[in-house]
């Protein structure tokens, strides 16, 4: 799953990464879904163990279009996990309070602590994407933000935190359809929003911001992922198996106990 990882000072283009690809189990549904269920309980007992261990901290960024399955993946690959140890922050417009500040500063407060595992449903890349193709901020300042993320995310592993970052790439054509498939199911309308359709009007914008941000702020510190995203199935997978990789690498332990429990005896 490392050919999705972007190299540090890679010029992107994002029309030679295939949406649909599905290369590694050769487009196999079936093989692929039995892999993601091994994959699952293993997320799910590394997460256990590194919020037993408690010394690490994982900071997942995900970043995609509307319908590109951040949800999906949050409810997919994060089946099962003690809730207690994983922390999901969504990020919206900012707020008033929000916008008084720096645009970090709603960010650094919700990294993962000790033992916890935080996913970013958007995050910070979205002050160099929605807010660079909506001019909310001129381009003298947004220009700027690639270094301080860069530094940010340096800084985040520096003092112990692990970053993963997946862009989930869908086509504008499997976009059309799942933003139609909520249209005919009134199920999915609250999930509609007719804004989305003017964000979708600015597809090539986008994907221009997006391959400035994977060309600029993979780093070998906090890379990002382009996972193909038109068939859920290998989206989830190949998120699930960069995750497994990574926190198997931890080497993570079950604390010792500081007493000698082979001496305890429960009475009554
Ligand atoms: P959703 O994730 O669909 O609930 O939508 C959240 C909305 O908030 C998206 O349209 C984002 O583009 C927007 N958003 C998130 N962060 C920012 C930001 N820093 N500036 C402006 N809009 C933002
Ligand atoms: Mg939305």
């Amino acid at each position: 799953m490392d050919k999705y990882r972007i190299r540090p000072h890679t010029k992107v283009n994002l029309k030679d990464f295939d949406p649909n690809d599905a290369s590694e189990f050769n487009g196999n549904k079936e093989d692929g879904k039995k892999r993601l269920a091994k994959l699952n309980a293993e997320i799910e007992s590394l997460q256990e163990l590194l919020y037993a261990e408690g010394k690490r901290k994982v900071l997942i960024v995900l970043q995609a279009m509307d319908t590109g399955g951040k949800d999906g993946v949050i409810r997919n690959v994060f089946d099962g996990v003690n809730p207690q140890g994983v922390r999901i922050v969504p990020f919206k417009v900012p707020s008033a309070v929000e916008l008084a500040h720096d645009y970090l500063w709603r960010v650094h407060s919700q990294v993962p602590g000790k033992g916890e595992i935080v996913i970013f449903n958007r995050s910070h890349y979205e002050d160099v994407l929605v807010v660079r193709v909506h001019n909310l901020v001129p381009q003298d300042r947004w220009e700027k933000r690639f270094d301080h993320i860069n530094d940010f995310e340096r800084l985040l592993s520096d003092e112990g935190t692990i970053v993963l970052k997946f862009f989930l790439h869908i086509s504008k054509d499997e976009q059309k359809e799942r933003l139609q498939a909520r249209l005919d199911d009134p199920e999915k309308h609250w999930k509609f929003s007719v804004g989305d359709l003017k964000e979708r009007a600015l597809w090539d914008n986008y994907m221009q911001a997006y391959e400035d941000v994977l060309s600029k702020t993979s780093t070998e510190w906090s890379p990002w992922y382009v996972v193909p995203a038109n068939k859920k199935w290998y989206r989830d997978l190949v998120i699930s198996s960069v995750l497994v990789n990574m926190l198997k690498k931890l080497d993570m332990k079950y604390p010792e106990n500081k007493d000698d429990l082979s001496k305890v005896v429960i009475d009554g």
